[in-house]
């Protein structure tokens, strides 16, 4: 049972259902680092929950479990990345663990509230090819924020389920994992997003070479991409010589295409993005103006400065004088009581006076 205030009780809501057979589901929670994957594992699994290394890194790995409806859910708890390649070690575990066997569904955590960066992931996941739902965690920032994400138009770009969470208030929970459950094996349009005539036709050659090597390949256009982008894992295990189509690295044009539909997204999703939100962009752009700014910033220091010696100077003739009577009320009432000289020596020049 949860303590404190928190009304979503994990270990009744999720634990009611106790059918024969089961089915397990296991399912990964990925997203950049404070989207709130954790709270949101937390929110589900509760207490109940295993913290390890991954398999020869120092990387935690939590594992959690519950039942809900007819699935046990088997969640994992992924560090926080931006990104796939294979720079750092969170990465790496991460996209070993999205491509083996060992996931069903990955959930995509995403901050709804910083939605460009956060999309930026969520693409790289969809070429990767697994199962993926998006979690628009932090949805109550954005209504506090009076912003509107388009819920029809976005799954509607991305070819995936959407589904607006929080995880602080627990709301969006049960639709989340109910989503969760139908998505096993459902895969991903890879061709989400298109890049440049150059690289989609460097792409279709090298998934032409990979193909005739394996027939069976499993996304060819992930290692397709991977390989364009130098990246140095997937070239180490490449299979067939691609030196001829990789002439340099594409990685700068694929990250900068990305971005470039991520911005037409937003532009095409997110509706009321200036409304009541910005008032402290607007009290910014005031204080950091060309011209303005360094003015401003010099009158308010004045205001400062001016204040501490005029008010500043009467609110401390003030103070000085209700101290004063304080302390004299104070030592006629330790006289009363018979006090020593020492004591009232220590209450009234040492505590009082300090
Ligand atoms: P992680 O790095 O992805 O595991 O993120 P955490 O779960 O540690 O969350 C990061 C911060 O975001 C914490 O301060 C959370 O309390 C806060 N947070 C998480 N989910 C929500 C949410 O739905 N709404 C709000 N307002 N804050 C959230
Ligand atoms: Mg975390």
């Amino acid at each position: 049972m949860s303590a404190g205030n928190n009304s979503y009780d994990k270990g009744n809501r999720f634990n009611t259902y106790n059918t024969k057979e089961a089915k397990e589901l296991q399912v990964g929670f990925v997203g950049n680092p404070n989207s709130g994957k954790t709270t949101l594992f937390n929110a589900y699994t509760g207490a109940q929950l295993k913290v390890a290394n991954w398999p020869g890194v120092t990387v935690e790995k939590k594992e959690g479990a519950f039942k809900y409806h007819n699935h046990i859910y088997k969640l994992v708890d992924l560090p926080g990345i931006y990104s796939l390649t294979s720079y750092t070690i969170e990465e790496k575990v991460s996209r070993q663990y999205i491509l083996s066997d060992e996931v069903d569904v990955i959930v995509d955590v995403a901050d709804a509230s910083n939605l460009e960066r956060n999309l930026y992931l969520t693409l790289q996941l969809i070429e990767m090819g697994k199962p993926v739902v998006l979690a628009l965690n932090m949805m109550d920032i954005i209504e506090e924020r009076g912003m509107e994400i388009d819920l029809h138009r976005l799954p509607e770009i991305l070819e995936i389920p959407v589904i607006p969470v929080s995880a602080r208030k627990k709301t969006g929970l049960d639709i989340l994992m109910h989503t969760v459950s139908h998505h096993k094996g459902v895969l991903p349009n890879p061709h989400v997003v298109v890049y440049s005539d150059l690289i989609e036709d460097k792409i279709i050659k090298i998934e032409e070479r990979l193909k005739a090597r394996d027939p069976d390949i499993y996304n060819p256009r992930f290692y397709a991409i991977k390989l364009l982008e130098n990246d140095l894992d997937i070239m180490e295990n490449c299979p067939v010589d691609v030196s001829d189509i990789v002439d340099r690295s594409y990685e700068t044009d694929i990250i900068n295409q990305k971005y470039d539909f991520i911005e037409e997204l937003i532009e095409e999703v997110l509706v009321n993005k200036q409304e009541k939100a910005m008032l402290t962009d607007k009290v910014d752009r005031i204080l950091t103006h060309k011209v303005f700014g360094i003015p401003i910033f010099l009158g308010i220091m004045g205001l400062v400065f001016l204040l501490t010696f005029t008010l500043g100077d009467g609110i401390k003739g003030v103070f000085e004088g209700w101290l004063e009577s304080f302390s004299e009320g104070a030592a006629d009432a330790l006289l009363a009581i018979n006090a020593g000289p020492i004591l009232t020596s220590l209450i009234v020049d040492g505590i009082i006076a300090g």
